[in-house]
């Protein structure tokens, strides 16, 4: 299972900073942990925010991070809402600053610091509200070993 990968420790940290990152925005931050990924990255990235239900948030600002730890791919999944607001490079930082992180194994290091930087930069474009509502849950979703 890729929740071997993470020590329950880890798990939390990436929980907990999903929880920080989003005091500073109103959108709506996941993470999905795959073994493997056959297919092309965008096309499973674009299935799991479906699954998760990420399309119901009200301002259509939610973003996934997705990572297939074993096939090495990587993929962060905006929604609409974010995408129409944000520079076509948004998210290119945030993904170097990762992919440096996962090149090294580094998962939970890369997986925290991105969730930060997003929160950070979400703040300019979907501010934190006092009536926030956590319209998606913290915590990860791991995938299974084999097939979904
Ligand atoms: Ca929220
Ligand atoms: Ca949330």
């Amino acid at each position: 299972m890729p929740k071997d990968l993470f020590t329950e420790e880890e798990i939390n940290r990436i929980h907990k900073a999903i929880e920080e990152a989003e005091k500073n925005t109103s959108g709506e931050i996941r993470v999905h942990i795959d073994l493997k990924c056959k297919e092309e990255v965008l096309d499973r990235a674009a299935f799991i925010f479906e699954k998760l239900g990420m399309h119901q948030t009200s301002l259509r600002n939610s973003v996934l991070f997705y990572l297939a730890t074993e096939d090495h791919k990587f993929a962060i999944l905006g929604d609409i809402g974010i995408n129409q607001l944000v520079p076509a490079n948004f998210w290119d930082q945030i993904k170097e600053t990762m992919l440096n992180h996962f090149k090294k194994a580094e998962f939970t290091e890369g997986l925290f610091k991105g969730i930060n930087m997003a929160g950070e930069q979400l703040k300019t474009h979907f501010p934190y509200k006092k009536d926030d509502t956590d319209e998606l849950d913290n915590s990860i979703s791991f995938g299974k070993k084999m097939k979904r």
